[in-house]
């Protein structure tokens, strides 16, 4: 059974075809720049395909995944109908969704009502539906595997601010959570790894650090807390993003810069962050090497960051009552080994004790800490599109 993993952008569409004998990835791409001018990148059989073509929408993007997929050099299988399903990525599945659900006209009028809390990435979503409709027809399955959907767990406590309770019961102002899916991988191959695979008596502090970042608290296998918000600008500081702040420090900047609430939400978003500190990249690798020439604001970029995830898992490790695991993902986790060990020393009061020869570790999964370490830290490449694939085949 081969099927088709779609994570659709506003002016992107990556796309996966995964055989799910032996969960081996068959082909993959991305259509970038969608409306803008096109380009597309196929890559299949050891081989990448790059070209520059028109992509008008997302119903024509989807016409060179097709093509892509079944002529040329980089052709994988004879005829779409080997395609058996369809799996989208989908962000923000507010407060109904807990789980993955097969796609219907009800669920495409949810995601777009959740528009208004998502609104780069729930318009894409119902774009990369229906052109995947457009191409496939509607006798194809499709399901919609949400962002937010495993941190549906967290109680009230953890999920409401204090604002009136009036703002949650008529816009749905609460903490959501994103990168879910992640955190649910790898929070589940942590508890394989502990011998608890039902996850029942484990306490794990999830830490997807990439281009967005967010850390999760999981409790017997449900997420208690979770630092990304209504939207994923929550937590601690990302590649462009401030994470949490004083709520005033916007009200103000407003005020004295005459910004618009658009305007606002472009600095806080794509101009903050390790970029907006640093003042030099919002890439990890950029802020490294900065930092090796003696960038002073690179190294309190890092140093900030540092601090705030020390914070995060301190608190989290109070919130679980303890803590038996700690695992790094994502871009930055799976390969920042001087981030890693840094944390680990810091984190000697807990009890961690790091492994620095098995740190080393970039990309691959590893246990880092030592056999006596009271807690266990773990590198846990994520994969988000295995667990698209995994929902959608046990939906259908
Ligand atoms: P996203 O999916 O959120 O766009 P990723 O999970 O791909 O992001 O993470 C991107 C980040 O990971 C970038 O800041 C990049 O510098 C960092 N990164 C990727 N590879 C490495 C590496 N080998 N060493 C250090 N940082 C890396």
């Amino acid at each position: 059974m081969k099927i088709l993993v779609i994570n659709a952008g506003s002016s992107s569409l990556k796309y996966q075809l995964i055989d799910m004998e032996g969960e081996v990835t068959v082909a993959k791409g991305v259509c970038e720049r969608i409306g803008i001018d096109g380009v597309f990148t196929h890559k299949a059989l050891g081989q990448v395909f790059k070209k520059e073509v028109a992509m008008p929408d997302h119903t024509a993007a989807f016409e060179q995944v097709k093509l892509a997929l079944t002529e040329g050099e980089g052709k994988v299988i004879d005829d779409l109908s080997e395609v058996s399903a369809i799996g989208h990525r989908a962000v923000q599945g507010g407060s109904k969704y807990d789980r993955s659900v097969r796609i219907d006209a009800d669920v495409v009028q949810a995601i777009r009502d959740y528009a208004p809390l998502a609104p780069l990435h729930n318009p894409a979503t119902v774009l990369g539906i229906e052109a995947a409709t457009a191409a496939f027809g509607t006798d194809i399955p499709q399901a919609a595997v949400f962002d937010t959907a495993f941190h549906q767990t967290m109680p009230e406590v953890a999920y409401l601010w204090g604002l009136p309770y009036e703002y949650y019961k008529k816009y749905g102002v609460r903490r959501y959570g994103y990168h879910g899916t992640s955190h649910r991988f790898v929070s589940a191959r942590c508890c394989e790894l502990l011998g608890k695979p039902d996850g029942k008596g484990t306490r794990i502090i999830t830490c997807h650090l990439g281009n967005g970042s967010s850390i999760a608290a999981i409790k017997d296998g449900k997420v208690i807390d979770t630092t990304m918000g209504m939207t994923p600008l929550d937590g601690f500081l990302m590649g462009t993003r401030c994470g949490t702040l004083d709520p005033s420090v916007v009200t103000f900047l407003m005020d004295k810069e005459g910004l618009s609430p658009a305007e606002m939400d472009a600095i806080m978003n794509k101009k903050s962050g390790m970029l907006g500190v640093s003042g030099v990249s919002s890439d990890d690798r950029d802020i490294a090497a900065a930092m090796e020439q003696g960038n002073e604001r690179a190294k309190l970029a890092w140093d900030m960051r540092s601090y705030q995830i020390l914070k995060y898992i301190g608190g989290y490790a109070a919130a679980l009552g303890g803590l038996d695991a700690i695992v790094f993902t994502a871009g930055i986790g799976e390969n920042q080994d001087v981030l890693r060990a840094e944390l680990m020393d810091k984190l000697a009061y807990l009890g961690v004790k790091p492994d620095y020869e098995a740190n080393k570790v970039h990309g691959q999964e590893a246990e880092i800490s030592t056999a006596d370490s009271a807690v266990r830290v773990f590198v846990i490449p994520t994969n988000e599109e295995l667990v698209i694939a995994r929902d959608t085949k046990a939906l259908i």
